[in-house]
């Protein structure tokens, strides 16, 4: 088990590392605080976290040895509302990571439009190397650690990579023990027994539909028959190839940690499915189909790339190679901006991720607002809900990229870090 020392503490700062996201995420805001000519004070306390907690605590393993993991959770801003965000389980979680993606849920948020802030959390851990007692025992003293900054009213976490609904109802117990009294909306993602909301599980992949459909009219091309590579075959990879399988998309590619495989006519879902269900890799799980690499995958002459594994993915190094149409990103951040320029020198259309993988927190939303007021929806209006807000969202952006002859990316950030601008502006700085 790996367990990485805690970042150095760098409130503002960018990073030196060339791959690190809040290189990235610190590179993007500040580009977006120049256009909207952000007055310079206000720009600072909307690029540094609010509040930042690292904890390192020990778990008994099953062999009887203690080990000790560190985690953290990170709260960028609650401008507009109590913050939101996943918690990851990797071995390569930092700080700055957590710090990145905790900056992209709060413009992720606003961009939507959703009454929250942003935040993140994560532990430096292998969640495949642990026993579920190993893994149960670890989120509930996580859950504990992190307990003090978290509740219904001021951050609700939900699952992110390596983490799932069982975790969450692991969280949600452990916050309602500790508090004495259930607490459902102390976390979204959860399973349906324990208040988590119909739709929620495969929200992020069905917003990628959603989105992916609107890029298309937009573009005047069907998706009936469009070629699709998928990087990632988790929550969001597996759930978005099914939906565009089913919408009529050929999914000639997809991808997991192990490596992907592509077959030029197409997979069938009932072809990946025992992946996803048996935990066993595309790779040992799909026959007669060639094996690739996930490098390889993502320089695939399709017409839509869909990353959906981790960020820094399309770097300087590749991008130039990438032959892909239309780039919709279901990851976080799974581009640098090095490689944003070079996308878009070569015409390659690309919808950003606060926008493009932003149905989950949606669903988390409804899942929150369903908690706090006991009552629970159908699925259909659930994603009749989804589908509003995404569509919403992405003519917003798709209105501004037009208007002001920015990219996608530049126009969803223009529009979040706006609306949070807006809300510190009105409630002003205290005291
Ligand atoms: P997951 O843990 O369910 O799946 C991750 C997938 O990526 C797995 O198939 C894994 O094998 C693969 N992977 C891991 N490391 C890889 C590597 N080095 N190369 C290639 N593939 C690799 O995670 P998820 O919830 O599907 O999240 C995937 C991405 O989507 C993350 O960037 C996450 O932040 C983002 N995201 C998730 C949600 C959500 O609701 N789960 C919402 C918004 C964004």
């Amino acid at each position: 088990m790996t367990t990485a020392a805690p970042a150095p503490q760098s409130g503002t700062a960018v990073p030196p590392a060339t791959s690190n996201p809040y290189r990235t995420a610190l590179a993007q805001f500040d580009a977006v605080a120049e256009r909207l000519h952000l007055d310079p004070g206000i720009a600072s306390v909307l690029r540094t976290p609010a509040r930042e907690l690292t904890v390192s605590f020990p778990v008994k393993m099953d062999d009887g040895s203690i080990r000790v993991f560190t985690g953290y959770r990170v709260q960028h801003n609650s401008a507009r509302g109590p913050v939101k965000g996943g918690i990851r389980y990797n071995p390569l979680v930092n700080l700055d990571e957590v710090r990145a993606l905790a900056m992209w849920m709060t413009w992720k948020c606003a961009v939507v439009n959703l009454p929250f802030g942003g935040a993140k959390g994560g532990v430096a851990v292998d969640p495949r190397a642990l026993s579920d007692h190993e893994l149960e025992r670890l989120t509930r003293r996580y859950a504990s650690e992190i307990g003090i900054i978290i509740g219904p009213e001021k951050d609700i976490p939900a699952p992110d990579m390596g983490t799932d609904a069982r975790v969450m109802a692991w969280i949600m117990d452990t916050y309602s023990m500790n508090i004495g009294h259930s607490v459902p909306g102390v976390v979204t993602g959860k399973p349906l027994s324990v208040g988590g909301s119909q739709g929620r599980t495969e929200a992020t992949g069905r917003g990628i539909l959603y989105i992916t459909q609107e890029a298309l009219s937009w573009l005047g091309r069907p998706l009936e028959g469009a070629t699709v590579a998928i990087q990632g075959f988790g929550n969001v990879g597996a759930t978005a190839t099914r939906l565009l399988i089913e919408a009529g998309a050929k999914v000639v590619a997809v991808s997991d940690i192990a490596g992907g495989i592509y077959r030029g006519t197409g997979f069938r879902w009932d072809e990946l499915r025992p992946a996803q269900a048996r935990r066993v890799s595309l790779q040992a799980a799909v026959a007669g189909a060639d094996r690739i690499t996930n490098a390889e995958l993502l320089e695939l002459p399709v017409d839509i790339l869909i990353p959906a594994a981790l960020e820094d993915q399309l770097t300087a190094a590749n991008a130039s190679r990438v032959r892909a149409r239309l780039i919709v990103e279901g990851a976080n951040g799974p581009t640098t901006p090095e490689a944003d320029q070079i996308l878009q020198e070569n015409g390659i259309v690309l919808v950003p991720d606060i926008l493009a993988n932003a149905g989950g927190v949606v669903v988390s939303y409804f899942e929150w607002v369903q908690d706090l007021q006991s009552f629970f929806w159908e699925e259909d209006e659930v994603n009749a809900k989804l589908a509003k807000i995404m569509r919403r969202a992405f003519n917003e952006v798709r209105a501004l990229h037009e208007r002001e002859g920015v990219t996608l990316r530049e126009a969803a950030n223009m529009i979040g870090v706006g609306r949070v601008a807006e809300a510190l502006l009105t409630r002003g700085i205290y005291p």
